[in-house]
């Protein structure tokens, strides 16, 4: 528009620190400006379906986002910390079997302006709630594992990236907003290059038969391609390790035989180790999944092998849970265009017994 790039910093306070929803109220900018604004551009909250609100603080969101899709993004308030989770798309294409988002299809990519409403709804909505000072946050870190693949949305998702980065913005630091895949491998490259953040892999499998049909994305970029594109990340990360999360699925992926091959992958000898801490999360059960979450010990005896094996291993806390806001719940509403649920209906549980493949 011709303007001093001063001007933008100013537009981006006012929008992003500030929560202006009117260029009028942008008193320090010149009137002719403000009005230019207002006729080129406008600032619009995603509109909220719902709000709930679980006993242990946990809040969800649903929010409109046209056309019969909605989506949803989570508050996890922590002692030291205020987590949001974010969605990247309305729906989901890899379609993991465990997951509520891959059971109900695909419709569209969310846009840049759609990933940063959910954070700037959420922010300025808490911090009026909490009765925050100026200045004090609500949320200290993002972490991109609502709803959607945000590598199959790249476009969308790094000028976001770079805005939830930016000091003028919401200023978090890169170990503080983690991007979480399933695998998408060339993109894990370029988010290397483009953005490095903190990076999570949704690995939920020790051996390429049964990834192949938990995370379907698995036939494309099968496991050994996928340690690979870790190492490579690393080299540019904020954060010496990457995050693999491991869902835990009652007799599909949680026997001891499944903790030692988990292992035997991160934690080989020599250029294929992956330094790497574990996250187990307990299964929250959906009725179309047909999958069970493991036992509370079955889960504890996982943990102490790889514990024992020189990992760091947490079990993640359930959080949410009445208000279905935990992992692997988000459904939000999708006007799938993917056939998704009928294709997942006929599929088997998968049950691939620890054999010649691994070992
Ligand atoms: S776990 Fe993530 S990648 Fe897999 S279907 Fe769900 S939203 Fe998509």
């Amino acid at each position: 528009m011709g303007e001093k790039r001063f001007r933008a910093t100013q537009l981006f306070r006012w929008i992003h620190q500030r929560g202006a929803q009117d260029f009028a109220a942008m008193s320090d900018l010149a009137k002719s400006l403000r009005e230019k604004l207002a006729g080129k551009a406008e600032i619009r909250p995603l509109p909220i379906v719902t709000e709930q609100i679980s006993t242990d603080g946990t809040v969800k969101w649903l929010f409109d986002v046209g056309a019969g899709n909605a989506v949803e993004t989570v508050f996890i308030p922590e002692d030291d910390r205020g987590t949001l989770c974010v969605s990247s798309q309305a729906g989901c294409a890899v379609g993991c079997r465990f997951c509520s988002t891959g059971h109900q299809g695909f419709s569209r990519n969310l846009t840049t302006g759609e990933i940063l409403a959910q954070l700037w709804m959420a922010e300025h909505k808490l911090r009026a709630r909490l009765g925050l000072k100026p200045g004090e946050r609500a949320i200290t870190n993002v972490v991109m594992m609502g709803m959607g693949e945000p590598l199959q949305n790249y476009n969308a998702l790094v000028p976001a990236l770079r805005v939830m980065l930016d000091d003028h913005a919401y200023g978090l630091s890169r170990r503080r907003v983690t991007v979480s895949t399933s695998g998408v491998v060339p993109m894990m490259d370029r988010l290397r290059e483009d953005c490095p953040v903190a990076l999570a892999v949704s690995l939920h499998a020790p051996i390429d038969a049964l990834r192949d049909d938990l995370v379907p994305l698995n036939r494309k970029y099968p496991i050994a391609e996928l340690m690979q594109a870790c190492l490579r990340y690393l080299e540019a990360a904020p954060r010496d390790f990457i995050t693999f999360e491991y869902c835990m699925l009652d007799g599909v992926n949680d026997t001891e035989d499944h903790a030692r091959a988990l292992l035997a992958l991160v934690n080989g000898r020599g250029p294929n180790r992956v330094p790497c801490k574990l996250n187990l999360i307990p299964f929250n059960p959906f009725p179309a999944s047909g999958l069970l979450r493991s036992p509370r010990e079955q889960v504890m005896r996982f943990a102490k092998i790889l514990q024992d094996g020189g990992l760091v291993t947490t079990v993640r806390k359930t959080r949410g849970d009445d208000i279905d806001a935990a992992c692997g719940q988000l459904a939000g509403e999708v006007q799938d265009r993917t056939r998704a649920s009928e294709r997942m209906k006929r599929l088997p549980v998968p049950i691939v017994p620890l054999g010649s493949p691994l070992r």
